[in-house]
């Protein structure tokens, strides 16, 4: 067994919050719940990459101290949608990291891929909580990530529904009594469609997620299974666990999100109703729970029958092609991570087909991994744009 990775401490109620990707799917249901009691929360940074109506009008209602936008040709738009504010503006990648390393009693990190890596690195310094919804940051440089947050001693609360039920779940001081990790996978929106038909399906088929709202890129990752594999690998960071103890089981209804299995046969299961507000809510609130968060409730009654099902990796390769990235180790998940980025996008733009987004994957994954683990942020950003860059050649020579 593994030393325990997600560092417990007591905490205080979070006064300053920042929302990196405030305009994105978790970033909005964040500020839904922060709006429920706006009385308790100080917004310190709002970010996003170039959706400038809504993070000014997000800005106008939060009255956050400052504001980032990535592309930084947008800079004149938000200022000229923040005139007579005396928010400060910022622009450009190392806008997003100043908005992280603002003050922050509770950083909420929702920027999606990669590009989030940089901004959580700059927010765990500062030693507070950071809520993390963000799961490639722990797929590409997991291994650097928790090493900072044990430095310096930041508490890191799993948003991810799967991992949020499993830190509840999860009972730290007998993590060498945890026998297995069980990730539910809704399925997808393909998952009863026969797998020759996978090969026709359209964006339009794929970004609709059959129990959540999310943004693209995560609910073509839901559709390929790929999230539930770069899933896997954010719970070997996470938890105190091996690689081989960790478990997917197809839960169509996605009601059961997690579960642990104790070496005594018990096994404890967190359960919610199918709303991001809820794991939001619990890291907003921890180490207590918010009393009004006005997350809808669950009622099992009514949902009657709840279903479990093995996944099918035949049809759904990711599974397969995650986990062995896993194992390989190195640079493998890291090049699984920007290569899946890549593909999806592709999809996204019509420029390969669904069922190319897996195999270009696995194919950038032989092409150019190696045995070693980047060891600096700049090995990463290093490597990342080399896998990018492998797997566009892939693309473009389909
Ligand atoms: P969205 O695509 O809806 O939002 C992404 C956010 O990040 C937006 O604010 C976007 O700004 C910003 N952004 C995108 N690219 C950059 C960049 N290069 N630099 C700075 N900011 C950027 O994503 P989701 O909210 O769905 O997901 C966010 C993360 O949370 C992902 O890692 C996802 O896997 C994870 N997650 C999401 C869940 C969900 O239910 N949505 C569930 C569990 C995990 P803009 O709007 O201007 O483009």
């Amino acid at each position: 067994m593994t030393a325990t990775r997600v560092k417990l401490k007591p905490s205080f109620n979070p006064k300053r919050v920042s929302i990196l990707g405030s305009t994105g799917s978790i970033g909005q249901s964040t500020i839904k719940l922060l709006q429920q009691s706006p009385e308790r929360y100080e917004v310190v940074a709002l970010s996003a990459r170039s959706n400038v109506a809504l993070l000014a009008e997000q800005a106008r209602a939060l009255k956050p101290a400052f504001v980032a936008i990535e592309d930084a040709t947008l800079l004149p738009e938000l200022k000229t949608a923040l005139a007579g504010t005396n928010i400060k503006i910022g622009a450009g990648c190392d806008a997003i990291i100043e908005a992280a390393a603002e003050p922050a009693d509770w950083v909420m990190s929702a920027i999606v891929g990669a590009a989030a890596l940089a901004p959580t690195l700059a927010a765990i310094k500062q030693g507070t909580i950071i809520a993390l919804a963000n799961k490639e940051c722990l797929v590409c440089a997991g291994e650097m990530v928790m090493a900072e947050v044990n430095k310096h001693g930041t508490t890191l609360l799993p948003v991810d529904s799967e991992h949020n039920a499993l830190f509840q779940a999860m009972d730290f001081s007998k993590a060498e009594m945890i026998d297995r990790l069980t990730l539910t996978a809704s399925g997808g929106p393909f998952r009863t469609l026969p797998a020759a038909e996978l090969k026709n399906v359209t964006v339009k088929q794929a970004v609709h997620h059959p129990n959540w709202s999310m943004g693209a890129k995560i609910s073509v990752d839901s559709a390929t299974m790929m999230n539930k594999g770069l899933e896997i690998i954010e719970a070997y960071h996470l938890f105190p666990v091996e690689k081989e103890q960790i478990d997917v089981l197809v839960h169509p209804q996605s009601i059961v999100h997690g579960l642990v299995s104790y070496c005594d046969g018990s096994v404890v299961a967190g359960l919610s109703f199918t709303d991001m507000r809820v794991p939001i809510a619990f890291t907003l609130g921890w180490p207590a729970r918010l009393e009004s968060s006005g997350t809808p409730k669950l009622d099992l009654a009514k949902i009657g029958n709840l279903t479990f099902e093995a996944p099918n990796e035949d049809k759904f390769p990711a599974l397969r092609i995650a986990r062995e990235a896993l194992i390989a180790g190195g640079s493998a998940p890291l090049v699984l991570n920007a290569a899946n980025e890549v593909a999806v996008q592709a999809f996204i733009n019509e420029k390969i087909g669904f069922m190319d987004i897996t195999r270009i994957t696995e194919q950038a994954i032989e092409t150019c991994r190696d045995s070693k683990t980047p060891a600096s942020l700049e090995e990463v950003i290093a490597l990342d744009s080399e896998a990018r860059n492998c797997t566009a050649s892939l693309i473009a020579s389909l």
